[in-house]
Order: C-alpha cells, then structure tokens, then sequence
C-alpha cells in the first residue's frame, strides 16, 4: 500500500489522538528511516530520545530475538532469570541501590507518586491522607489521569477531570518558589531538569544544586524525570549530573529499551523503594524476562558504544552551528548535549510548517508548543550526519 492509502486508512480507523507528519515509515536504521516509497530520512526527533541507541540497534535486536525465542513473560508471580541481570546493570550504571519496572513513562511516574506519598506516610510521619507532592508548571510527566491532574496544560486537562487533590504546581527553575511551596505535608518535588514537551526549557544555572539542598533540609524527596532527558541524551547519564546532583528517586524509561519495547523503571535508595510491600502495586508485563533482556542490551550499548560522550561532544558541535546560521525567523537556540531546541520569532507563523519544509528536504522533527522547533537525533549520529541536516536546515530557516 502506498502512503496515501495508508493514511486514509489510518484517518479513517484509529483515533485522532495525534497529529503526525504525513511521512509512512517502514525501515529503520540508525539514524536513517525510510518511508514506503522508498524516500530517506534523517530522523531528528528519535522517537522523543526513545532510540537513542539509534533504529534497530543490531545487538540490542539480537538481545529480543534471542529472548523471544526463550521466554517472554512469566508475571511477577514468578522469577525470571533475566531480571535480576537487570536490575545489577542497572545499579552498576546508576549507582542506585534498588529500583523497580513497569512499561511505559507515564507508569513509572505513578510508581514514583505512589512511592512518595507511602514514604510520606510510613517513613516521615506525614498524617494519613495529608501528602502534599511539589509539580513545576509547563511539566509534562505523561498522560494517566492523576498526572494530567497537575499540568498546567489546559488542553491535557480539557475533558478529563475531576483530578486528584495533593499536588502543588508552582515556577520551574525559581528555587524560592519551592521554599515557599514547602510545608510540613510535603513529601516530594518532582521536577524534569530540563523540560522537554514544555520547549527545551534549561532551568537557571544552580537551581538542580539549590533544589537538592532544599529538598535535603526539609526532608522531602527530590525526584527527577529523565525519561526524556536521561541515559545520555543531554551529553552526561543524566541530566542532573550537568549539576553533580544525586536526586532521591530517578524515573527512567524511553531509551531504556533502545525504542525496542515498553521498559520504564524508578530508581532509588532501599529507604524509599523498600516501602513497597507485597500485593502494594504491580504490573502483568512489568520486569517481563523480554524487557528486561531488551533494556539490559540497550544499557550496555549506550555505555559500550559511548554514546554519551558522542551526545556531549556533537550536542556542543551542532548548537554551535546552528546559533551560526543567519535567519530572519530565528529567535533563540539552545539546549544540553542532543536535545536542542531552535525557538522562532512569533511572527514567524509557527514552527509546524518548518517541520514540514524539513520533511521535504529529507530531515523530520515535531514541534512542540507553536513556535519551537526541537532537534533530538539518535546518540549514534555523526559529524558528517549533521553536517549534511544543517544544509537542510539552513535552507528551512531561510524561507519565506
Ligand atoms: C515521554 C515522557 C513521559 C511519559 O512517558 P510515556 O512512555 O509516554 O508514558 C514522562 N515524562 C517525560 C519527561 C517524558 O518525556
């Protein structure tokens, strides 16, 4: 089928919950993907920092295959020899003392709440029904009804309530703004440190550090997302080492499993995750021996292949030229490592249309919010990659 069948199909039967580019892929290779006539592109959004091990990573591919053919899924109910080898990378890589998996982003942030307000309850004696979390405004932590409870997106809202109470939303990056927000409830600030959907928004220099402190003096966990910006898309493991800071509970997920399957995982010290008692909470595919194969593989191909310090050094080299490329349109570049946001000016009639100029020249990325352009390659991409996509997107820049 060609593309313009398959659109109108898809148009025609799935939900309109999207709103994707008009582009059918149907291969996949590192950077590169191609769609069902045949056209190459370079994809510069990675499945939002899921691929960063690039598309169809062959080892981590071989790690599914092989697993695939052995066993999937036996439940929690019993073990799995594939877990636990999970579970040691991922603390050997982290550094964290325990952790837990469930699937997708969203999941691991609820695992994260749940874990919070009991730790709230059992461990700082916080009075039953009384746990306050701490969210940043522009956050965007997934699409359950509890999360979408505490965007301050009125679309993500539009429709959906009632919300759960127990969330507080105030400034990101303004460290006063939490001191202030602080009572004697509060048992979590949840924080991405650098939002990604919200417009590649880098928080001032020393709100992670100021952020640890606070949280420290007030016994309060800091949890950082990084299901976006972690596993090496910013240049370093995650986004808070940029800062040398250590939050309490670190949700992964995303790139986790190298964009081959849902594997998503909190992270954080035995005080925190060990609140969770048998029969607490669960999931039928969470820790699955597929995933867990799959995630470990991707692990040791980030590490392996040294993509992090790929992101770093060509994060800093693509930043820079773009920041040098003359456009009426442009008002702002910025970013950390591989995640890269060009902001237009508003008179610029939205960066949509960039997107789609883009696709036409062989390069694909989304907009997010109206007028930012985000560039998210796979960790694996080259200097003579983005040297051939700046081409393009000088050109972009450049039009009418
Ligand atoms: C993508 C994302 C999520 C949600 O992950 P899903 O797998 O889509 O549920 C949560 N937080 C951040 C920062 C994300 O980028």
């Amino acid at each position: 089928m060609d593309s313009k069948t398959l659109i109108a199909l898809e148009d025609n039967l799935g939900a309109h919950n999207y709103h994707p580019l008009d582009v059918v892929l149907e291969r996949g290779e590192g950077v590169w993907v191609y769609d069902v006539e045949g056209n190459k592109y370079l994809d510069c959004l990675s499945a939002y920092s899921a691929v960063n091990q690039g598309h169809c990573h062959p080892k981590i591919a071989q790690a599914m295959i092989d697993q695939a053919q052995r066993l999937t899924l036996t439940s929690r109910a019993f073990r799995n020899d594939q877990l636990a080898r999970l579970y040691q990378t991922l603390h050997t890589v982290t550094g964290y003392d325990m952790s837990l998996p469930m699937n997708s982003g969203a999941e691991a942030v609820e695992t994260a709440l749940k874990a919070a307000r009991k730790w709230g309850y059992t461990v700082k004696g916080v009075p039953a029904g009384q746990a306050e979390i701490i969210v940043c405004a522009g956050n965007f932590h997934g699409r359950t009804i509890t999360i979408v409870g505490f965007s301050s997106e009125a679309q993500y809202q539009a429709g959906f309530g009632p919300f759960a109470p127990g969330f507080k939303i105030i400034p990101f990056g303004d460290s006063a703004a939490l001191q202030q927000a602080i009572n004697p409830n509060t048992v979590a600030f949840m924080v991405e440190p650098v939002q990604g959907e919200g417009g590649i928004i880098i928080p001032p220099a020393g709100y992670l550090k100021q952020v640890r402190q606070l949280c420290t003096d007030n016994n309060i966990l800091f949890m950082a997302d990084e299901i976006q910006t972690g596993l090496g898309r910013t240049g370093k493991l995650f986004a808070c080492d940029h800062e040398a800071v250590r939050p309490d509970v670190m949700i992964v997920g995303k790139a986790l499993s190298g964009g081959f399957y849902p594997v998503s995982a909190v992270l954080a010290s035995k005080e925190v995750l060990g609140v969770f008692q048998p029969g607490d909470h669960g999931s039928t595919f969470g820790g699955n021996p597929l995933g867990a194969a799959v995630a470990t593989a991707a692990l040791n191909v980030l590490i392996e292949e040294k993509l992090i310090e790929n992101a770093a050094e060509l994060g800093r080299y693509f930043q820079e030229r773009l920041a040098e490329i003359p456009s009426p349109h442009v008002k702002d570049v910025r970013g950390k490592g591989l995640m890269v946001g060009v902001e237009l000016k508003p008179e610029a009639g939205g960066a949509r249309r960039f997107c789609e100029a883009l696709q036409g020249k062989g390069v694909l990325c989304k907009e997010t919010h109206r007028n930012i352009i985000r560039f998210a390659p796979p960790l694996v991409i080259t200097q003579a990659d983005i040297d051939w996509a700046l081409v393009a997107i000088a050109d972009v820049l450049n039009m009418a």
